[in-house]
């Protein structure tokens, strides 16, 4: 294996057995976290995000496959043989511990002496906004306050690695965008490796350096937020991650990195960042609602990529407009920034760098 790798797992997988029956909690997992990097596991519920933080962790053990954590194989290592510390969907405070002790915990365990101890809560608790608390109990304190104590008691042992399973998913909206801040300015200033599993695809998108999108144990894509986006290899992908226009169509010609996909007798220019289809194949392109531009918007229209089309149902929301534009390629979601009237048609064109060829199918 590479050196530069912090987290390795080589082609693992997870089964559970009940009553006669398997499930594959993870099959086939390889993925690979650089060491300082923020890299999210993204899926809905029951995709396997957890098992695999689990396995990571040292509180699952893999049917198949390899873990490494920092060049050494650990796969049926406890968890406490392994530098890495993991914070749960709940808190789990200890409820008869005040902050500082819940906080000094780890490093009692660890046999540091009280007079180290000491110096190091204070400045956690300081780091953690967490000053003038540490003689409450966690019942006496908010949900932020309680999930700073969990992330302060995960950071005091100053592990190599942190895993986090859904740690913002108790809090209510508000406290959950300051906190998900707090997060990444931790992360960035203690270059400590984050593996953070979540369900929520604008958390993953706004904290990751990468995401691993997640579904029936498997891994989709892992890309940078950027990636994911723009450059979805599946209709699967492109769907979890926003919403996005397909467009079936055959190949008809390739030319270097452009590809030329004739959809309902209309020849769209399209990127193929995953791999050149041959010209004669179907294939699947996806456009984002936000990339199709009216020839009114101030950034013009091109001669290629263009349709038009009767404006059939709009949605306000807020500083944007979705619509349904019925075309001769087909419906397609069109989001335009509010204000002004719209036209009850409209001339759409996007780019060519802005339509995917998918390399997976529909
Ligand atoms: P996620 O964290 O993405 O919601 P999990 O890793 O918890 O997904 O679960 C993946 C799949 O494995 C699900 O179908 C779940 O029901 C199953 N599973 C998880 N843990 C167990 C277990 N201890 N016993 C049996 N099945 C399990
Ligand atoms: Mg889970």
């Amino acid at each position: 294996m590479k050196s530069d790798r912090i987290v390795y797992l080589e082609q693992v997988s997870k089964i559970y057995r009940s009553r006669g029956t398997e499930v594959y909690a993870a099959r086939n997992i390889t993925l690979d976290v650089l060491p300082g990097e923020f890299y999210s596991l993204l899926g809905s519920s029951g995709s396997g995000k957890t098992t695999t933080l689990r396995m990571i962790g040292g509180f699952e053990i893999p049917e198949y496959g390899r873990v490494y954590i920092g060049g050494e194989e650990v796969t049926t290592l406890p968890p406490y043989r392994r530098n890495v510390h993991t914070v749960f969907q709940s808190y789990a405070l200890f409820p008869h511990l005040t902050v500082t002790e819940n906080i000094a915990y780890p490093l009692q365990i660890a046999r540091i002496s009280r007079a180290e101890v000491e110096p190091r809560v204070q400045e956690s608790l300081r780091m953690f906004r967490l000053e003038g608390l540490g003689d409450r109990r966690p019942s006496q304190l908010s949900g932020g306050q309680q999930q700073r104590v969990a992330l302060a008691r995960a950071l005091i042992s100053r592990p190599k690695v942190l895993l986090l399973d859904e740690p913002l998913s108790a809090l209510d909206a508000k406290i959950r965008a300051e906190v998900r801040q707090e997060l990444r300015e931790l992360q960035q200033q203690t270059g400590i490796t984050f593996i953070y599993v979540t369900h929520d695809q604008e958390e993953a998108l706004a904290l990751s350096d990468r995401i691993a999108v997640m579904a029936n144990g498997q891994i989709e894509q892992v890309g940078t937020p950027r990636d994911i986006y723009d450059r979805p290899t599946s209709p699967f992908v492109a769907q979890f991650i926003g919403k996005a226009n397909f467009l079936l169509g055959t190949v008809v010609a390739v030319q270097s990195d452009l590809v030329v996909v004739e959809v309902a007798g209309t020849q769209i220019w399209a990127i193929a960042p995953h791999a050149t289809p041959p010209v004669g194949i179907e294939v699947t392109l996806m456009v984002r609602p936000e990339r199709l531009r009216s020839n009114d918007s101030e950034m013009g229209c091109q001669t290629i990529n263009t349709t038009h089309g009767r404006v059939e149902q709009i949605t306000y929301v807020g500083q944007l407009l979705e619509c349904q534009v019925e075309t001769p390629i087909g419906r397609l979601q069109v989001t335009q920034l509010s204000g002004g009237e719209l036209a009850p048609t409209l001339n759409l064109c996007w780019h060519p760098q802005d339509c995917i060829v998918l390399s997976k199918p529909a």
